[in-house]
């Protein structure tokens, strides 16, 4: 490639920092967000909203850059985006956040950092369904006259334009690629390890809404242990194996995993990711595994389902050791490809599958009747039901997202295989990325 397209692929086009005030309980309070726009080689650009109190420009420019990689990666047509709040959502009300979080819609709105054909958030760490909906909410107001939108945002509850399926995409996806993984031996063999998902010994960082979902799966469609949860007030251990959903209806109930029963608990959660396992699943934050800590990791395999959990120096170390690691820019972006999906949803202003399920139905059911009329034989029930069972939206949904994360997983091993300075998933990853990226670019030239 050569340095003027590199260069240009690196930047990151726009930033908008706002400071605004909101009137809180007759209190004015001043509040600091960003948006970030890494790359519009494709629009809209995509990428999730963050409240969190440590967030600041860099890490958004960093994000937006990392979604760009994303989108690519998984052949979903969008440019990368980032933004943020720094606000800790914990100490105010729900009250008190919709009248944040519709302030900072608004300015953003205004100032063109959200629209549904240019820029499009979703949730990130500390928001979810709810504040979407106020954001779409807060544009519908603005612009009444567009009919799309309700594309302006993913992640919206399903009942305000969402898809099903949307909460259980990262996870899900995370999930999905570590089985495309463990389909392949000899990926599994460099990884010192053999056989399936079943019975591997696994750690998760972070319940949250990414570890959640990937580690409830994981405990129970495929049959692995979680041995250990760390989450912010400490960790839980179980070398028999811990309920993910149990853990996150005590967590519900009493907003600490301290005090669950049928594991044990130590303050220090930070220094189990050093636990002895198969895989370590850190989905909570950025940089958990770093120079200090990466000499000390003791897995075989790290699944990088938050963003950005291993720092650069921590990478090279665990190389050296070995360790393989399935990297976040292909890893969690079943979150980004099912809000492609619920944006085409948004645009076609019709639920998928809902022309075609009973036809479909209708359909196997003559394949029934005429397979037990030429056989003279009955066909079990359990048979039938597969048969004349219609895709509904989350089974299209799901479906789709399961061939993203296969289709992707190969193009990263095809690169492996095929290019000799690759070496490892990670380098492949942005080598798929940035072939893409650059293409685009050098089709397209610069405007
Ligand atoms: P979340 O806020 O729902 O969950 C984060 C969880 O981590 C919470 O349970 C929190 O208590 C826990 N946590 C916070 N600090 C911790 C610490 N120091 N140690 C252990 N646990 C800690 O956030 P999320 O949406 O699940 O996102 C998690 C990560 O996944 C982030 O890096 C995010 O950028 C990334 N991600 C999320 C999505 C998505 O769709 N939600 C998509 C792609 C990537």
């Amino acid at each position: 490639m050569d340095p003027g397209t590199a260069t240009t692929i690196k930047a990151c086009e726009a930033i908008i920092e706002l400071q605004f005030p909101v009137n809180l309980n007759g209190k004015l309070e001043v509040f600091t967000g960003w948006r970030a726009t890494h790359s519009t080689h494709r629009l809209p650009v995509k990428g999730g909203i963050r409240y969190a109190p440590i967030v600041e420009q860099d890490e958004v420019r960093a994000l937006a850059a990392l979604m760009t990689y994303k989108c690519a990666i998984v052949d979903v047509p969008f440019g990368g985006s980032k933004g943020g709040l720094q606000i800790d959502p914990s100490k105010y009300s729900r009250d008190e956040l919709q009248l944040i979080t519709r302030r900072f819609a608004r300015e953003l709105i205004r100032k063109n950092f959200i629209s549904p054909s240019t820029n499009v958030p979703a949730p990130d760490m500390g928001t979810g369904e709810r504040e979407m909906a106020w954001i779409a909410d807060t544009y519908k107001h603005l612009h009444p006259e567009n009919l799309n939108y309700n594309a302006c945002v993913t992640g919206k509850p399903v009942h305000h334009g969402g898809i099903r399926g949307r909460v259980e995409a990262t996870g899900r996806g995370v999930v999905y690629a570590m089985r495309e993984f463990f389909r392949h031996a000899s990926d599994v063999k460099n990884a010192g390890m053999d056989g399936g998902l079943d019975g591997k010994r696994i750690v998760i960082q972070g319940l949250g809404n990414v570890g959640y979902h990937a580690g409830k799966l994981l405990d129970e469609e495929d049959d692995a242990k979680i041995i250990a949860i760390i989450e912010k007030d400490g960790a839980l251990i179980n070398e028999e194996g811990i309920s993910i959903q149990r853990v996150r209806e005590f967590i519900n109930a009493n907003n600490t995993i301290k005090g669950f029963p049928d594991a044990s608990f130590t303050e220090n959660g930070k220094a189990l990711l050093e636990m002895e396992c198969d895989i370590l699943i850190p989905a909570a934050m950025e940089t958990q595994i770093t120079g200090d800590n990466a000499e000390r990791i003791n897995t075989k395999l790290i699944v990088e389902a938050a963003n950005g959990p291993i720092t650069f120096e921590a990478d090279e170390i665990l190389k050296n050791r070995n360790i393989t690691i399935i990297p976040d820019a292909y890893v969690n972006a079943g979150g980004v490809t099912v809000s492609y999906f619920e944006w085409i949803r948004n645009l076609s202003h019709i639920r998928f599958g809902r022309m075609e399920r009973r036809y479909d139905e209708i359909k196997g059911q003559h394949y029934i009747s005429a397979l037990q009329n030429m056989t003279q034989k009955d066909m079990p029930d359990w048979m039938q039901k597969g048969i004349i069972k219609g895709a509904d939206e989350l089974d299209l949904v799901r479906s789709g997202l399961d061939d993203t994360m296969r289709n992707a997983y190969q193009e990263l091993r095809d690169t492996l295989e095929t290019n000799d300075k690759v070496n490892d998933f990670r380098t492949a990853a942005y080598v798929v990325a940035i072939s893409k990226i650059a293409r685009s670019y050098i089709d397209l030239g610069v405007y």
